[in-house]
């Protein structure tokens, strides 16, 4: 891993780890960035996946890693399924003949009934 891939703005999105000292402090592994927090606070926050580095919400499974995973790089049932379904979707995507995403509308709704 390059460190050229992390960005050094100010805002990046954070890589976490968890704290050795404290099970409940998950700290930013970029070498720049001093940002920690409590476990609870980053439920439902959007991070850097530890495996791929992509961005992706962590919700309560991944904040069990001591380095948080995206659903797509974990390795539990629920990452397994979700790869699974991503996979089926490609699959059905590549399989499909050109002119099939004419019938993939969006829904209709959100129309505005303003007169
Ligand atoms: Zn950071
Ligand atoms: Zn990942």
């Amino acid at each position: 891993m390059s460190l050229t891939t992390y960005s050094m703005n100010k805002y990046h999105l954070h890589q976490y780890e968890r704290s050795k000292s404290n099970e409940e402090i998950y700290r930013c592994v970029h070498p720049r960035c001093t940002h920690y927090q409590k476990k609870e606070f980053l439920i439902g926050k959007e991070a850097i996946c530890n495996l791929c580095h992509k961005a992706f919400i962590m919700d309560n499974d991944q904040l069990r890693n001591k380095k948080p995973r995206c659903p797509m790089c974990q390795d539990t049932a629920k990452g397994r399924a979700f790869r699974k379904s991503m996979e089926t979707i490609k699959g059905i995507l590549q399989e499909a003949p050109p002119t099939i995403e004419d019938d993939f509308q969006p829904l209709p709704g959100g129309e505005e009934e303003k007169n």
